[in-house]
């Protein structure tokens, strides 16, 4: 018992002595003048040390704060090269109100090449909100993007792609929370003017106590203007979807008011196409999975879209569409576990 309270009396001060050492992020927004600022939020954890890096650009106009995060799954490598792109590009001067970008907020996952979780604790950052202030380090680095960033954010945009073994069609997606309109048709105004051509909504139905799981959930929940942009797969860097989110990204921030410069393409929002519902097909059991099928295929109804085997290559499963729709993700290499999303097939009501 003794051991345990020393334990987490040294946890405390250690704690405490983190969030002396770096600046509060509202703290910084404060300060007079037009800057860029990268900082580091240590994060310990018994005897696990991570960091979330932050940077902070400042304009010389007053404007909306706009976030930016990439690399909650640090294997999903687009997001997170579009965004040392626009590091290396934006300048201060060009800047109306103020940029908060997360370029890495896995930085374990990133730098260990471990899809989906964070290897420190073996979570999922993305479904860790709102976090924990004394948790692992995946609670930590949740906890401090909803107390630090979230709340200081106007716009927060989360930036996903395919995961390794995920095959994915560029969409762009927000919460239809009907509660909060004017952020939601803000949300929705800001999808249909960036250039991909799939905007997905998803249902809201989150009360304010329940954990949103989800970062962009988290700043939806608090009554952010929220949305996520999902572009690239399987694990490497593509460079057109690389461009498709640096595109989509200038598009929203010059739509917003953030941004200056003139960088966004006309987008031509005829071709916008707007999914409202999801249908997820789990996998029913471990196995080999087969499938001629890829993301942005079209599926009907009653569809034969592939079929699992076992490791003696007898064909256990037929996988059949309940729906028909596009595909919007799947997994996109063989092996298959229990209660997986095989495919997400999105369709308009
Ligand atoms: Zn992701």
């Amino acid at each position: 018992m003794t051991k345990l309270i020393s334990k987490t009396i040294a946890l405390l001060i250690l704690t405490s002595f983190s969030m002396l050492k770096s600046q509060s992020v509202k703290e910084i927004l404060k300060q007079n003048g037009s800057f860029r600022k990268d900082t580091i939020f240590s994060i310990k954890s018994d005897s696990k040390e991570t960091y979330l890096p932050v940077t902070i650009i400042k304009g010389k106009e007053k404007g909306p704060v706009f976030t930016i995060v990439a690399g909650i799954h640090g294997y999903e490598y687009p997001p997170i090269i579009a965004v040392q792109e626009l590091l290396k590009e934006i300048e201060p001067e060009n800047i109306k109100g103020s940029l908060i970008i997360i370029p890495i907020a896995n930085v374990e996952s990133f730098l260990k090449r471990v899809p989906f979780v964070n290897p420190l604790d073996q979570k999922n950052l993305n479904t860790a909100f709102p976090g924990l202030s004394n948790g692992t380090p995946t609670d930590q680095i949740a906890h401090l993007i909803t107390k630090e960033i979230i709340p200081n954010s106007t716009i927060f945009l989360d930036i996903h792609g395919g995961d390794a073994s995920e095959d994915l069609l560029p969409f762009v997606c927000y919460y239809n929370r009907k509660d909060t309109p004017e952020n939601t048709k803000r949300a929705h105004e800001l999808s249909v003017k960036l250039g991909i051509q799939y905007v997905v909504s998803y249902p809201y139905t989150l009360t304010s106590t329940e954990p949103a799981k989800y970062a962009f959930k988290e700043a939806t929940q608090q009554g952010i203007t929220a949305l996520s942009i999902e572009a690239g797969k399987l694990g490497t860097v593509q460079k057109d979807n690389v461009d498709l989110i640096k595109t989509a990204v200038y598009n929203m921030l010059e739509n917003s008011g953030n941004y200056a410069v003139k960088k966004s393409k006309t987008v031509n929002q005829k071709s916008t196409v707007l999914l409202n519902q999801q249908d997820y097909i789990r996998v029913p059991e471990n196995g080999i999975f087969y499938s001629e099928l890829k993301s942005g295929d079209k599926v009907k109804k009653n569809q034969i879209l592939g079929y699992i085997s076992d490791e003696f290559g007898n064909k256990k499963y037929d996988i059949v569409s309940q729906t028909t729709g596009i595909i919007l993700y799947k997994v996109g290499t063989p092996p298959v576990n229990k209660g997986e999303t095989l495919f997400c097939i999105g369709y308009n009501e």
